[in-house]
């Protein structure tokens, strides 16, 4: 392998891992729209499931409200019935007796009537309730919409970019020896996605440890691609022709 060969080999890693971070970028970008996506959804979800329990509250309700007018309306029959006995009556202990089944069903009737407006009062606090969870929801779903095709448009624009990206790192990491692109990726892997550091005043910039000066030394004059005897990355140095 003649110098001019790991000159560009390191040229062609360094492109590449210029071209892994955009990448990376690009993805992560991707990846948090995508989220926004998941959850705009779910807040959706969550009003909507709000909505379900209170249209069930409601009916639950109606028709415990249906029982009791039904029940209020029996007992004005009971009423109406037996105020129409009290003129045929004989008997002063038959009519107490008939006046007094009226009172009883009177009294009832008035407390069926308060818990008819109670519970009347309890159905307009949920469906005021509902009302407004059905505006949220109708607001989101517009907001939504809105950010909803602004994302599509992004993700569409980022899968774009990442094909151009992708195809351009193949150009520069298929012409590498296979060890080679084994290395970069296993380093790209374990080292916190760099891989490949210069080498300055005498110290590698991945890990920030002197180097021995001799394989500083050597990395002047291109015998081969060196690594970091400390944490392995592979190093270049900048020359005054670069
Ligand atoms: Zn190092």
């Amino acid at each position: 392998m003649g110098g001019n060969n790991v000159h560009e080999h390191m040229e062609l890693l360094k492109a590449l891992q210029d071209l892994d971070h955009e990448l990376n970028g690009i993805r992560q970008e991707r990846r948090s729209l995508e989220q926004e996506q998941v959850e705009l959804t779910g807040a959706m979800v969550r009003i909507q499931t709000m909505i379900d329990g209170l249209d069930e509250e409601i009916g639950t309700l109606q028709s415990q409200n249906d029982e009791l007018e039904q029940g209020f309306a029996q007992e004005e029959a009971n009423i109406s019935r037996s105020e129409g006995r009290l003129p045929e009556i004989k008997t002063q202990k038959e009519y107490l007796a008939v006046l007094k089944e009226v009172d009883t069903a009177k009294k009832v009737a008035k407390d069926l009537q308060t818990a008819l407006e109670e519970k009347q009062a309890q159905i307009d606090a949920l469906i005021v309730e509902k009302d407004e969870k059905l505006k949220q929801l109708d607001e989101l779903k517009e907001r939504s919409a809105a950010r909803e095709a602004e994302i599509s448009a992004a993700l569409k624009e980022f899968d774009k970019t990442l094909e151009k990206k992708a195809s351009q790192r193949s150009k520069h990491f298929d012409p590498l020896p296979k060890q080679m692109q084994k290395r970069y990726a296993l380093l790209m892997e374990r080292r916190g996605g760099i891989a490949v550091v210069e080498a300055r005043e005498g110290n590698c910039t991945g890990c920030n440890m002197h180097l021995p000066p001799q394989l500083f030394n050597s990395l002047f004059l291109d015998p081969q691609i060196q690594s970091c005897p400390h944490c392995n990355r592979l190093l270049f140095v900048l020359k005054a022709e670069d």
